[in-house]
């Protein structure tokens, strides 16, 4: 009984698998857990113990969407590492990146230089882009971290890495192409499909596109992940599509951050979530997962029509400085194209603010609408004026979501927890990279009483880890990988802000990755054990 390198003593066991907490003692040996009867293990047969006796322990969270593919890869210099830090902080071990239909892998070899171009626009950095999963995770692995990082493959990237980013249906060779990139990374170790069916070059994509790359997914038993065409006022239609990708091409479904945003769409969760678990009561593999807040978080440009987009970011500055294509742009959002989300004209650039903007500073954390006010400018003319100037690279914060909403998709059974967090250098991005996972268990659990504590750490542990195929994760009992954490019930919550979003949360205490302590009393240690899961 003894020989353990870590002992974690008096706490109450929420073991994942959504059954009641009880008390238990974890030993950690080699990387691996044993879960102990209280006072089994003697006082002194552990290296390190942490004293666990008011806490929760629980496995490491499993953040099944960010967008933090690049973030190590930019090195620590800069503020990054505060970025870096919040994942783990808030108690996650592990993040599930190429989310959205973006990955920074892969591509056809003639198309990798441009594709290598076009991330160093989007990160701000020497971020790279990779012919394969194997090559993104030799890169990962040049770069110590904290916690784990598995990552989907993102269908915009697979598209712009065969075609480029042309607004055309792929032909039957490059369809053939794209279908053998993402086998040979689904392989290799990839999560699954990622679509993200708003943003260009995915949103040129029609269905039988997706069931075919889909049906590589399936043959690999691993999910379609997709970020839905239309999550505003025709946010049904496009659940539909996914269903029938999901139907036609035999892969389980995912929906990324569930949600029905939009004055015209609040309220849809009572007609989105009822489907959902028809589908699943008939037997259909179907889940989803959101984030708890009211407000969204995307690129700037993603406001505009999706013609604007199309050829990638030099062709779109090239319209945005012809009065002509500004004109065409505002006609579009003030009447709508057919199969496009149109968020502003959903909304209104009143919901709209800057979030990072590098070089305009003084713009981030205000609305368009004001910005434009102050200028006693036209909406679209500040939004044109502002990416020229950024080179395209504007992100930015949508207020678009109702309460209820969010309530009812994180009460549902079968939704589970993902921060969606843009970890990207400079500006103010959206406090969920930060705060996501406490704020479920403060708000939502504790002062809400809308998910039992248990039902939580389910939904952020154990059902994650399966839909996912993290084998060995998600759930503390014997054998299992020593990722875990360590938090206070009584106090844990989130602590960032939209003014201040990466203050780290209260509550969360301790945090093990690959059996090491990489957060003590909710500081890092500066230990780095984790890895790319190839899974
Ligand atoms: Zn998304």
């Amino acid at each position: 009984m003894s020989g353990f390198d870590l002992l974690i003593r008096g706490g109450l066991l929420v073991d994942g698998t959504g059954r009641p907490g009880r008390p238990a003692d974890v030993g950690v040996a080699a990387g691996r857990l044993t879960v102990l009867t209280p006072g089994e293990a003697p006082r002194t047969g552990a290296a390190e113990v942490i004293d666990a006796r008011g806490r929760v322990v629980a496995p490491g969270f499993v953040d099944v969407h960010t967008h933090s593919d690049g973030v190590t890869l930019l090195g620590p210099s800069g503020g990054r590492s505060a970025l870096v830090r919040a994942s783990v902080l808030q108690g996650v071990t592990t993040e599930i990146c190429g989310n959205c239909g973006s990955s920074l892998f892969p591509a056809a070899p003639e198309r990798l230089a441009a594709m290598r171009a076009e991330t160093r626009i989007t990160f701000g950095g020497d971020v790279g882009a990779y012919a394969d999963f194997a090559g993104f995770a030799a890169a990962q692995a040049e770069v110590p971290r904290a916690n784990h990082l598995a990552s989907l493959v993102g269908h915009g990237t697979l598209r712009a890495g065969v075609l480029g980013p042309v607004d055309r249906p792929a032909r039957p060779d490059e369809l053939h192409t794209m279908c053998a990139l993402l086998d040979a990374s689904l392989a290799q170790g990839a999560a699954g499909l990622s679509t993200g069916l708003i943003y260009t070059p995915g949103s040129y994509a029609g269905t039988d596109e997706v069931v075919a790359l889909a049906a590589v997914a399936a043959r690999h038993g691993k999910p379609y992940v997709t970020h839905l065409r239309d999550e505003m006022s025709r946010v049904e239609e496009a659940l539909e599509e996914a269903i029938e990708i999901s139907r036609r091409s035999g892969a389980a479904l995912h929906v990324s951050h569930h949600k029905t945003a939009g004055r015209y769409a609040w309220g849809r969760t009572e007609q989105t979530l009822p489907r959902i678990a028809a589908l699943r009561a008939e037997g259909m593999d179907v889940t989803c997962d959101v984030y708890p807040y009211t407000a969204g978080s995307t690129a700037l440009a993603a406001m505009l029509p999706p013609w604007a987009n199309d050829g990638g970011v030099g062709a779109l500055t090239g319209r945005l400085g012809d009065p002509s294509q500004r004109d065409r742009m505002r006609r579009a959002i003030a009447e709508g194209v057919p199969g496009w989300e149109n968020t502003v004209g959903n909304g209104g650039w009143d919901r709209i603010s800057v979030a990072c903007a590098p070089r305009h500073p003084q713009a981030e954390g205000r609305t368009i609408a004001d910005l434009a006010a102050s200028a006693g400018a036209d909406p679209l003319d500040t939004v044109a004026e502002l990416l020229l100037a950024e080179a395209g690279e504007v992100t930015i914060i949508s207020h678009s979501m109702v309460e209820e909403d969010v309530r009812r998709v994180l009460a549902a059974p079968y939704a589970m927890i993902g921060s969606d967090g843009v970890p990207k250098p400079g500006g103010r991005p959206h406090p969920r990279w930060a705060g996501t996972f406490p704020r479920v268990l403060g708000r939502y659990v504790r002062e809400l009483g809308l998910l039992r504590l248990e039902e939580a750490v389910h939904k952020m542990t154990g059902m994650a880890a399966a839909r996912f195929g993290l084998t060995g994760r998600g759930v503390v009992r014997d054998g299992a990988h020593a990722d875990l954490v360590v938090f206070d019930y009584a106090t844990v919550a989130d602590r960032a802000t939209f003014t201040e979003p990466l203050l780290p949360p209260d509550g969360i205490d301790a945090v093990v990755a690959a059996g090491e302590v990489v957060v003590r009393d909710g500081e890092e240690t500066g230990a780095r054990p984790g890895r790319v899961l190839a899974l």
